[in-house]
């Protein structure tokens, strides 16, 4: 149990990193309200964290619905009294050559990664600033330092989280932290959703080195147990011999 347990939302709770996440917070005593559209996976994660005595919820949310967004937050604040932290994790990983022109695919990383971040920061800063602080977590990624071939359109979202991130750093005040963390390859079901035959070929190759989500999880748990004048801005991990 830890000293100082928080209220967190984390987003894209229902598998790999946001989920790894939402059980090891959960684990650490904090109470963690686990966000998805997948409801279904949400329920199951929740029960077995309930059923083993720790504090959680669960609840459907598609995070480019900002007004959903909001919505969930305030009642989240309503019913607990506040929110402590945002976990940022919900993400789509698309990778196609520009050339194959998958617009739609494009648009959608756009909407999630992008849009879906800054939709957390509308919907939970003001809860921030009317409580006198809080700490903003943003999932980034590698492809928010590098491009590399078929992911120029996912690390331009990511370069974006990053961008979004550290700007909210530079204009808060001290009683607001906020990290960044960035991951290499990790075990999760993010390659799963390529749908461009070159990419997901790729894909296997970077995939010969890869770490468990729990490995990001501890590093959100680092920066969340630091002491309020602590704010660990930047963290990335990569599995070892990633280059
Ligand atoms: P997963 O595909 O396992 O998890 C992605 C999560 O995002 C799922 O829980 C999914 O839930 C959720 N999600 C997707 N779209 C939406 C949406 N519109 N609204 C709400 N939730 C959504 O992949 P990871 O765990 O790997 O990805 C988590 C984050 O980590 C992403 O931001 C990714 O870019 C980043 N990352 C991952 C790396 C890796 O190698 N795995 C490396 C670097 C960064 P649901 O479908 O139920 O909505």
């Amino acid at each position: 149990m830890t000293s100082d347990p928080k209220i967190v939302l984390v987003t894209g709770a229902s598998s790999g990193i946001g989920e790894a996440t939402a059980r090891r917070l959960a684990a650490e005593g904090h109470h963690v309200v686990l966000a998805a559209r997948r409801k279904d996976r949400l329920d199951e994660i929740v029960a077995d964290l309930t059923g083993a005595g720790q504090s959680a919820e669960g609840h459907a949310l598609d995070v480019t619905d900002l007004a959903a967004y909001k919505a969930l937050v305030d009642d989240v604040v309503a019913r607990q009294g506040r929110i402590d932290a945002l976990v940022g994790n919900a993400g789509v990983m698309l990778l196609s050559r520009l050339d194959a022109l998958l617009v739609e695919e494009w648009d959608r990383m756009i909407d999630v990664n992008v849009r879906g971040l800054h939709h957390g920061i509308a919907a939970v800063l003001p809860h921030f600033r009317r409580l006198g602080g809080g700490h903003f977590v943003t999932i980034a990624s590698i492809a928010a330092h590098q491009v590399s071939p078929t992911a120029a359109l996912y690390a331009a979202t990511k370069h974006a989280a990053w961008a979004l991130t550290e700007g909210l750093r530079q204009e808060s005040d001290p009683s607001i932290r906020v990290t960044t963390i960035s991951p290499g390859v990790v075990t999760s079901e993010l390659a799963a959703h390529i749908t461009d035959p070159g990419a997901a070929e790729l894909m296997t190759t970077y995939r010969s080195h890869q770490i468990p989500a729990d490995a990001i999880a501890r590093a959100v748990g680092f920066a969340l147990a630091q002491p309020p004048d602590v704010d660990v801005n930047e963290i990335v991990v990569r599995p070892t011999g990633q280059r």
